[in-house]
């Protein structure tokens, strides 16, 4: 009775390959590390991350990862991938940098407007001479370095 039911508990893995030994072409065991994160009805998932990291390689970092961040490790994994298939060179750097370029250029954009506000402000401010608006700093964390 008791065995039967450890059966059961087995048949929904049995039945279907996960992704990533459908791929491999081998079977897939209960305690196949793979099967919680690649499942059967998503194929290109593990095969984007095999050929950039190699199956190899994505079992190994799993390994190392506390079970409660595999999760994010493998979708981490598959963002990776995905975006170093479109840029082999650069791959998430390109990303990066571009944001970051985004960035810069809104920085700087919001530091013209502020300051033609600023002059638009002058006409109208008192003679006590204040102004209303402060300077903008770009803090050092927004600072990007290659
Ligand atoms: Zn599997």
């Amino acid at each position: 009775m008791q065995r039967r039911a450890n059966m059961r508990s087995h048949e929904p893995r049995s039945s279907s390959s996960c992704a990533a030994c459908k791929f491999l072409k081998r079977k897939c065991t209960p305690k196949c590390q793979f099967a919680p994160y690649f499942r059967s009805e998503e194929p290109k998932k593990f095969a984007k991350v095999h050929k950039v990291f190699g199956a190899s390689n994505v079992s190994k970092i799993l390994n190392e990862v506390p079970e409660d961040q595999r999760d994010d490790t493998v979708n981490s994994l598959v963002y990776e991938a995905e975006v170093r298939l479109r840029d082999p060179i650069y791959g998430c750097i390109g990303a990066i940098a571009s944001l970051h370029q985004k960035m810069v250029e809104l920085q700087y954009d919001l530091i013209l407007a502020r300051t033609r506000l600023a002059s638009y402000v002058d006409l109208y401010l008192d003679d006590r001479g204040s102004t209303m608006m402060a300077p903008i700093e770009i803090p050092e964390a927004n600072r990007f370095h290659f």
